[in-house]
């Protein structure tokens, strides 16, 4: 079986997230993404934990849906029924003692009980946990219960294994699971690097809200044997993975070196002579095209066999905003994204398979704005500091499609 999957997010009770970030409201947000698994995030936190333990009910090995009637004890929502067939699987990002975030995937509740004991810091006080372990002692014990481990975001400069480490080795002393790519790079930059060769790449969007250009703005596309956690796990370790779908690169938030107060960007010899300060008292956070570029043993790409397709989507509500210049949170452009996704069945339909005279009888300047995403003539401005990237349209392009 074919699947899409979304394995980082972040729940409602993780720093900075929204309320909304409930199992309930991922679940059927998830359907209008044409996700069929997203992780838990967060499965550490007892909160959380007790909610995923109260809300889902177990249908396959690993595999976790929604319970039905159920109702969530803070908000009062429910889940309304019908289509909402997304699965869960339980998954957590940690930071380690150096500040390194990681994303562990787990066989069952059981395995993360025993993690929740075994692992050094309190789980409780954010769903993503401070742990008092460095990399390799996590994975270890990670393994200890069967779970998969891999660096989260890789390349960015606050939080990642390269920002700390040269090599993944140097952190875990093994080869890690995975490798997370993050929003700032895609396939074409992380296999210059020799050492990645044989570790698969997943695409997770490490969303911290539900809304459509957050969940699932990036995900794996997966051939599974069956939808269990062995099955999964199976898939990531022997290259089942059929695709990455994921940002353009120059769209993630540390994606060039900037400045992380004023995104004010920089070279990178402007930025060592400054010595990362920015004149406006600002931090200069190196760009993940720069550290992928120090990394780098090959100035080209070179994918190994396994290495599956990384195909560029941009958030459907991002295209609608865009197109009408509004908010892509107001009720206008929910509406239109709304209106698209249910009569093509999902977002990816939309954005690449739809024919564009049946988009066009939906909404005929969305139309167009889809088909110069489809013919890449959407302008990008790349990102920085912890700026998101921000897409523009050539002049014309509203007219000129038609
Ligand atoms: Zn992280
Ligand atoms: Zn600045």
């Amino acid at each position: 079986m074919i699947i899409n999957a979304d394995f980082h997010i972040h729940g409602k009770y993780s720093i900075a997230t929204s309320k909304n970030m409930m199992p309930i409201t991922m679940a059927s947000q998830a359907r209008f993404k044409g996700l069929d698994l997203v992780g838990t995030g967060d499965a550490l936190h007892g909160k959380w934990l007790q909610l995923l333990e109260e809300s889902t009910e177990e249908k396959a090995d690993g595999i976790f849906s929604l319970k039905e009637g159920f109702v969530d004890p803070d908000s009062g929502s429910f889940d309304e029924g019908g289509e909402t067939n997304c699965s869960f699987i339980l998954t957590t990002e940690v930071e380690d003692m150096k500040r390194v975030h990681h994303v562990i995937i787990f066989p069952s509740f059981e395995s993360v009980g025993k993690l929740r004991g075994k692992l050094r810091g309190n789980m409780d006080s954010d769903g993503r946990p401070r742990i008092r372990m460095l990399g390799d002692e996590i994975m270890q014990l990670a393994h200890e219960e069967g779970c998969i481990v891999g660096p989260s975001h890789a390349f960015t400069p606050w939080t990642s294994i390269y920002k700390e480490y040269d090599s993944v080795y140097d952190c875990y002393h093994e080869k890690p699971d995975f490798l997370e790519l993050g929003l700032s790079a895609d396939t074409d930059m992380a296999d210059r690097i020799q050492e990645l060769q044989d570790i698969p790449f997943l695409t997770n969007s490490d969303a911290h809200s539900p809304w459509p250009h957050r969940l699932g703005r990036e995900f794996n596309r997966m051939e599974l044997k069956e939808l269990s956690f062995d099955g999964l796990k199976h898939a990531i370790l022997n290259g089942n993975i059929l695709a990455n779908y994921g940002f353009d690169p120059r769209l993630g938030k540390y994606h060039k070196t900037a400045c992380s107060k004023c995104y004010r960007k920089y070279e990178i010899q402007e930025a060592i002579d400054l010595n990362w300060r920015c004149p406006c008292g600002g931090k200069i956070k190196k760009g993940v095209d720069y550290r992928i570029y120090e990394l780098s043993g090959w100035n080209k790409p070179h994918h190994p066999e396994h290495r599956p397709p990384y195909i560029h989507i941009l958030p459907l509500a991002e295209i609608v905003s865009l197109t009408y210049n509004k908010g892509v949170t107001t009720i206008f452009v929910q509406k239109i994204w709304k209106e698209l996704v249910q009569k093509f069945g999902n977002e990816i339909n939309v954005l690449i398979h739809a024919p564009l005279d049946d988009i066009e009888k939906v909404d005929p300047k969305v139309k167009n704005v889809i088909n110069a995403f489809r013919k890449g003539k959407i302008l990008i401005e790349a990102g920085g500091g912890g700026k998101y990237g921000e897409i523009m349209l050539e002049q014309n392009t509203l007219d000129n499609y038609f």
